[in-house]
């Protein structure tokens, strides 16, 4: 490997991306009054267009954890760290049927509550909540007055599917009865996935002269019996 590469390669130790991928200068600091936990799935960890970390980042005193089935004891004291009541941001789905009814959202201010967010696919977070039995019997929190996505990475599959980081700012400005007080957070979200667009097109501009490219183009063609 060149040297050239091996510094295309440092990382930045605090969003944990590649230097040339850096998303630091977009990490807005914002103070919640709930305390925010990202429980996050390991598939997650390597998507560039992942927006959690840049959320744990923004929110001061933020907690990321990252799992699929969580230790029943590390999980608990992740949750009731504080002696804060956790609330799982999840919609109240009515076809889970092999779930138990989660329990009423508690009548507390911000300050008393953890908002729990997952950060994954659906399909993985659905997964999340089958495999820790804790996270079934949060109280859930639903999104109302959710603004249409601005999320131009990952195709959603309804029009108000949010980015992790999206339906935090949302989830936060509700519990707290304020709904534009996070909209910083969605500034620096934009930032980030214009960011994002732009590397990608860089990258597929760049390809055509790229030789590592077209090793890849080889691999493809070699895979394909060509
Ligand atoms: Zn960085």
């Amino acid at each position: 490997m060149s040297g050239a590469a091996g510094l295309k390669r440092a990382v930045c130790e605090r969003c944990l991306r590649a230097q040339s991928a850096c998303i630091c200068r977009w990490i807005t600091p914002v103070q919640a009054q709930a305390h925010l936990l990202i429980l996050q799935h390991p598939l997650e960890v390597g998507n560039a267009k992942n927006s959690a970390r840049l959320l744990h980042l923004c929110v001061n005193g933020s907690v990321m954890a990252t799992g699929e089935a969580f230790d029943t004891g590390v999980l608990d004291s992740l949750l009731h760290a504080d002696g804060r009541t956790p609330v799982l941001l999840y919609p109240a789905t009515l076809d889970d049927a092999g779930l138990p009814a989660p329990p009423p959202m508690p009548a507390l201010p911000a300050e008393a509550l953890r908002l729990v967010l997952l950060d994954a696919t659906w399909r993985k977070s659905r997964k999340m909540l089958y495999l820790n039995a804790a996270l079934q019997l949060l109280p859930r929190l639903g999104l109302t007055d959710v603004a249409p996505s601005n999320y131009r990475i990952r195709k959603a599959h309804a029009p108000h599917q949010l980015s992790s980081l999206e339906a935090a700012a949302q989830a936060l400005g509700q519990l707290e009865g304020a709904p534009g007080r996070f909209s910083p957070l969605l500034d620096a979200f934009d930032g980030f996935v214009a960011q994002q667009a732009a590397f990608v097109r860089a990258r597929a501009a760049g390809s055509c002269a790229d030789n590592a490219s077209q090793s890849d183009e080889q691999g493809v063609n070699r895979l394909m019996g060509r």
